[in-house]
């Protein structure tokens, strides 16, 4: 194997359980759209269903959900950002969760008669009912089959503030739910906001990222560990001589003679071409730069004596971790995982 992402289920587990020490009595939606954040996720949602007391799982689309399920995940499976038109064949045959957030959703799911989860929003302007509707949207709910309320926050990691205006405004909507709905799901908290202790009204939170293993802001309080490792290996070795250009529009020519390595991991994998000239990889415990613009199916990066054919580089890990690699580029750590493409292949290991 010339390129792999290692999938460390250990440190996914003590994440699970750092996150879950945050969320308290809450119960847990794993957030596991876009396979898992790169993670795979049938592996990561196996895993969390038979080893913890994971709540249920959230993904993007039915797609996702169906992937789930017949993959034999019998928990409940939120799809928080899809259409019931989509939706209305897998929903014949699987117990996928609606997330309604429109007055069309909404008569689509009355109508097939299924339980949903409905969204409003407070302060985020993507999905989810404004406040303005909110009266409408409680008579249509009297009598429905909803089995959920739920937010989302646009500031959690940075915003404390507008982060508890949003709970506040999400109250009064989930009280008046309440009023002819007692026993009903609400959640509005991701990994950020389970920091916070928003309200005491939320029955459940949704997180991804910190699962994963990243911080969603510097002094976060849990201990978590990065659970991707990426790797390749070193497929060339060789010395140019000076002034050799190196890579495609040859943006860097060598000084003198030079060794240099190529990697083979490439913008197809998800390494990130902006990082041409200014990457480094981690190989035999120290750091070489990356050298001229990255390519489709490979790097190259400075080499020296002890860098040999077949030798392992780490592109991201615990050293070169998502989070810091996000913060050099101006990027989130949810893009670089996401950006691990399909021909990396995962390797599950910690079991
Ligand atoms: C992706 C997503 C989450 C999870 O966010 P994290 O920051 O990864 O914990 C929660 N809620 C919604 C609606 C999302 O789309």
């Amino acid at each position: 194997m010339l390129r792999w992402a290692e999938v460390h289920l250990d440190r996914l587990l003590s994440n699970y359980k750092e996150v879950k020490n945050l969320a308290g009595r809450k119960g847990v939606y794993a957030v596991v759209k876009a396979n898992a954040y790169g993670h795979g996720s049938v592996a990561v949602s196996k895993f969390l269903q038979e080893r913890t007391d994971v709540y249920g799982f959230a993904v993007a689309t039915y797609k996702e959900g169906q992937e789930l399920f017949d993959s034999g995940i019998r928990k409940p499976i939120l799809v928080m950002s899809s259409t019931v038109e989509e939706g209305r064949e897998y929903l014949r045959e699987l117990p996928l969760l609606p997330v309604v957030y429109d007055f069309k959703e909404l008569s689509l799911v009355k109508e097939l008669s299924l339980p949903f989860h409905v969204k409003v929003d407070t302060g985020m302007g993507r999905l989810g009912f404004l406040k303005k509707e909110w009266d409408d949207l409680l008579l249509e709910l009297k009598g429905s089959k909803v089995a959920g309320v739920m937010s989302h926050l646009c500031c959690a990691d940075e915003d404390k503030e507008f982060s508890l205006f949003q709970a506040k405004e999400f109250e009064r909507f989930v009280k008046a739910v309440k009023a002819f709905k007692p026993k009903i799901e609400v959640h509005l908290e991701n990994s950020a906001a389970v920091a916070l202790s928003l309200n005491s009204l939320l029955t459940h939170v949704r997180v991804g990222l910190s699962l994963y293993g990243s911080l969603p802001f510097k002094g976060y309080p849990a201990k978590l560990r990065q659970v991707m490792e990426v790797k390749a290996k070193v497929l060339s070795v060789k010395e140019l001589p000076p002034n050799y250009p190196v890579s495609y529009g040859g943006t860097y020519r060598t000084r003198k003679r030079e060794k240099v390595a190529v990697v083979s991991f490439g913008y197809a994998d998800g390494y990130p071409r902006e990082l041409s000239n200014s990457g480094k990889v981690y190989l035999n415990g120290n750091f070489y730069k990356v050298r001229g613009r990255v390519c489709m199916d490979m790097l190259i990066v400075s080499a020296d004596r002890k860098v040999k054919k077949g030798d392992v580089a780490t592109l991201f890990g615990t050293v070169n971790t998502f989070d810091e690699v996000a913060d050099s580029l101006g990027t989130i750590p949810y893009e670089l995982m996401c950006r691990i493409s399909q021909r990396v292949e995962r390797v599950y290991l910690g079991l």
